[in-house]
């Protein structure tokens, strides 16, 4: 992965690439990657950073889920769980297996939950981690300590997968490159190429130095999440919007308010959702939130209304509860959820995904979640290759093993901050090798610091931005620009700032 060699291989392409995707989630760099391992020349044009948007911003979880199994949406389910277990072995340093267990207050709740789970463990077609089971109260409160025990009759387990999906997403952006794609972070597509009707291209924009670059292909695909139907309308000002928006909020807390090693599920919170609490890199995330929101944002907050939420119904589960005061960060993503011009309750939606071909010939893909990025990426390939009349090739993704740099285990540097374990090797690899153009895309993507405490992202800022500004040549202006921006936008990720 290099940048400047990115930027010229654009400039110097007078021939017209296969695939263009436009959006540097995880969808477009699933696909991405299933284009360029099929052997099509491809690019990929992402205006902000990889994973900015919604992919950085989830529960972390690759799973089934047990809400579309009750939702009895058995063939989503199925495909979850195999698209799981496929990332389970195609990534096995950033996805692994995760106990889960669901709390039980009333009586009734151990036969259906049971038959619920066995169904779960059968979709899985025998690949499992392993198989659910009953526990008892005593053997619950041994997994989830600090789980209130009043209520409790005991519990379920069972098994799902948790990732890192920033790092994953940095995974599939080195799996291109090193299948010969083109990834460009900081590179907006702007204005749309055409050849009467039909759309060939888009003008590149380089968001760093206003550059303008025309990239011509014989096949565009849209994977512009929340922003779909603006590229839509950008392609056919009559198309109907296809989305609807809903933000999800996490708190980050400390480990000792979850300890243990395995995460708790609840069933069905007020607003119809399935809450999580989750142990994941040395402190625990609860969530999440089901608010709909009117517009799609890069950056959106989580509003009061919404850790309110979440601090209310840790203190229903949780022994010690934690206050506003024990949040080490908090963030909200939003989902684009496919509702094709229908309304209905954001939690109620299917989050399957949809290809859509446009007027101008536009292949957009959409919905579904990070676990089904592999298929929805495959899906979308093959319709664009067809669309564009490229010789067919069948995907090769489902057992793919995807590029997954180490960090460095040497050990010898000491951490930046004492409560983060960032080295300056970790700054300069993800310069370097990473594609990092700015403070946040160290402290909030290559690493999680700003996930795992604001306050200690904020403090540590200036000395990650001296090493980022020697490596990438900042003069002490842009440094200090640099350091202004990373502190505004942390500010959103602390309660209290
Ligand atoms: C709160 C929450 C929790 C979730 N939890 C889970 C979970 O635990 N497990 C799970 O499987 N799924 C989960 N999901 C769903 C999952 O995160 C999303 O389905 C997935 O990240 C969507 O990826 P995407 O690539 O489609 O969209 P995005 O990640 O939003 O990517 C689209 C990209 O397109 C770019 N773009 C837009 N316009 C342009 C343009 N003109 N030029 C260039 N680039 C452009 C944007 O900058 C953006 O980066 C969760 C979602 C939310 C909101």
């Amino acid at each position: 992965m290099d940048r400047n060699r990115g930027l010229a291989c654009l400039r110097e392409s007078a021939a017209s690439w296969d695939v263009l995707v436009i959006g540097g989630g995880a969808t477009g760099l699933g696909a991405a990657v299933d284009a360029a391992s099929r052997g099509y020349r491809t690019v990929l044009l992402e205006q902000g950073d990889f994973a900015q948007a919604t992919s950085s911003r989830s529960t972390k979880l690759v799973h089934g889920g047990l809400r579309y199994l009750k939702q009895g949406n058995l063939s989503f389910v199925r495909e979850s769980l195999l698209e799981r277990n496929r990332l389970l072995a195609n990534a096995p340093s950033l996805v692994r297996p995760l106990d889960f267990i669901v709390p039980l207050e009333r009586w009734y709740d151990r036969p259906i939950l049971g038959a619920g789970l066995k169904l779960y463990d059968f979709l899985a077609r025998g690949q499992q981690p392993h198989l659910s089971r009953h526990l008892s109260r005593a053997e619950t409160l041994g997994r989830i300590p600090n789980v209130r025990p009043g209520a409790l009759r005991g519990g379920m387990l069972y098994s799902d997968a948790q990732f890192d999906d920033a790092r994953l997403a940095v995974a599939l952006a080195a799996t291109a490159a090193a299948h010969g794609a083109v990834v460009l972070n900081y590179c907006r597509a702007g204005t749309l190429l055409r050849e009467g009707d039909r759309v060939v291209g888009v003008e590149a924009h380089d968001v760093e130095t206003g550059e303008i670059i025309p990239v011509r292909a014989r096949t565009v695909i849209n994977a512009t999440g929340i922003f779909t139907d603006e590229l839509r309308r950008q392609e056919d000002p009559t198309a109907e919007p296809i989305l609807t928006y809903s933000q999800g909020a996490h708190l980050v807390l400390p480990a000792e308010f979850f300890p243990g090693d395995a995460a708790m599920l609840v069933p069905k919170t007020a607003d119809g959702r399935v809450l999580f609490l989750v142990p994941w890199l040395g402190r625990v995330i609860l969530g999440t939130t089901d608010t709909h929101v009117a517009r799609a944002e890069m950056e959106p907050r989580a509003l009061a209304s919404e850790v309110e939420f979440l601090l209310e119904h840790a203190a229903h589960y949780l022994d010690r509860r934690p206050g506003p005061g024990d949040i080490l960060s908090v963030y909200a993503g939003i989902r684009p959820l496919v509702t094709a011009g229908k309304s209905a309750r954001t939690a109620a939606i299917a989050r399957d995904h949809t290809v859509l071909v446009g007027t101008g010939g536009i292949v957009t893909i959409t919905g579904g979640k990070w676990t089904t990025y592999r298929k929805m990426a495959e899906d979308a390939v093959t319709r664009a290759a067809e669309v564009g009349g490229l010789p067919s090739q069948d995907s090769r993704t489902a057992t793919l093993k995807l590029t997954v740099s180490a960090p460095d285990a040497s050990g010898r540097e000491s951490p930046l901050h004492p409560g983060l374990q960032l080295t300056r090797g970790d700054v300069l690899r993800a310069v370097q090798a990473e594609q990092a153009r700015r403070i946040e895309d160290v402290l909030s993507r290559r690493t999680r610091s700003l996930l795992l405490d604001a306050a200690a992202a904020v403090a540590v800022a200036p000395a990650v931005a001296e090493v980022m500004g020697a490596a990438l040549g900042w003069s002490p202006a842009r440094l200090e620009r640099e350091v202004a921006d990373f502190l505004e936008l942390a500010r959103g990720y602390q309660l209290r700032p």
